[in-house]
């Protein structure tokens, strides 16, 4: 089963997935370093969410974790009125997105695995454990994500990445990572593994940014999963790139190990902020761009369809 904000569905049930974006950034510190992360409106997310859903996509991961921002009931409310799949995740951000005086730097591991579990077994907190009540939604997490700043993870980071091997041991939820460069997978991938992760319950994120198409190719050969979200920056680099990506993958026998997002976390990358492309690019332009470079229809259902059911597929039976 796949655990969205609204409850649990068949993993069978679900469509083309952008398995990793952001609908909302309201609070923390990620909108005060950059206030272009500011995607504070509900209604702006239901248009934007609403022009995906047209263009054939079907389920988006939030990827905006505990402290840094996270609208649980914002994300209800859009799964609501949109009728998209909205999963959320528990979990945390880099190091840098907390203050220096958060509990993020000070509780324990044991306490973090504990307040990471919660959310899963009695639902989202509300601020995030902004504190001091404890309020919770019925809706609660799909998915754990986790962040390395760097070859060399800062000590809170360590701290955080191994409270969520544990909270997946307890869980069985997948966990999603974002990574800042090519060494940053292999950290996290001997931590989750120290925990007792299995590799097929981890995707590593970003990716395609820093790594070399054989970094990638071990990871999948690891029998983790990687996600290819650099999409849609378009005054940066061409999304030919990535499908190029895909296409080279492919080949090497491992497109069973791909998943595809944009993490387009900024208004000028969305249309109802006035910018560009748009959360529909994913579904209405790049699948055209995996066929030039040589994919199939059953290939690209693949990566959009059957890839993100298996990896958003809760493992029923935890590894514990
Ligand atoms: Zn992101």
């Amino acid at each position: 089963m796949i655990v969205t904000v609204l409850g649990e569905i068949p993993a069978a049930e679900l469509g083309r997935t952008d398995c990793h974006e952001h609908l909302l950034i309201r609070g923390g510190l990620p909108i005060v370093l950059e206030p272009d992360f500011a995607l504070d409106s509900v209604d702006a997310a239901v248009a934007e969410v609403g022009e995906f859903l047209a263009a054939g996509g079907a389920a988006l991961v939030d990827c905006m974790p505990l402290g840094v921002g996270r609208d649980a009931r914002g994300l209800v409310e859009i799964a609501r009125r949109t009728g998209a799949v909205v999963i959320a995740t528990t979990g945390f951000h880099k190091d840098r997105y907390y203050a220096a005086d958060h509990w993020v730097h000070t509780y324990s591991v044991e306490s973090i695995v504990e307040l990471l579990v919660s959310e899963f077994t009695e639902g989202l907190e509300v601020s995030g454990y902004g504190g001091p009540l404890v309020q919770r939604l019925e809706a609660r997490p799909g998915a754990i994500k986790v962040a390395t700043s760097g070859p060399v993870p800062t000590p809170t980071e360590l701290r955080l990445v191994e409270a969520a091997g544990y909270a997946q041991v307890r869980t069985g939820l997948p966990v999603l990572t974002h990574t800042d460069d090519a060494g940053s997978a292999d950290v996290q991938l001997s931590i989750l593994a120290g925990c007792g992760v299995p590799p097929s319950s981890i995707v590593f994120g970003h990716m395609d940014r820093h790594a070399s198409v054989s970094a990638l190719a071990e990871l999948c050969a690891a029998g983790a999963s990687v996600c290819l979200d650099w999409m849609g920056r378009h005054d940066r680099r061409p999304d030919e790139y990535i499908a190029d990506l895909v296409a080279s993958l492919a080949s090497r026998g491992h497109l069973e190990h791909v998943v595809l997002g944009q993490d387009l976390a900024r208004r000028t990358y969305w249309h109802a902020y006035g910018g560009g492309p748009g959360l529909a690019n994913l579904m209405e332009s790049f699948p055209a761009l995996l066929r030039k470079a040589g994919l199939t229809d059953d290939h690209i259902d693949q990566v959009l369809v059957g890839n993100p059911r298996r990896v958003l597929d809760r493992m029923e039976t935890p590894p514990a």
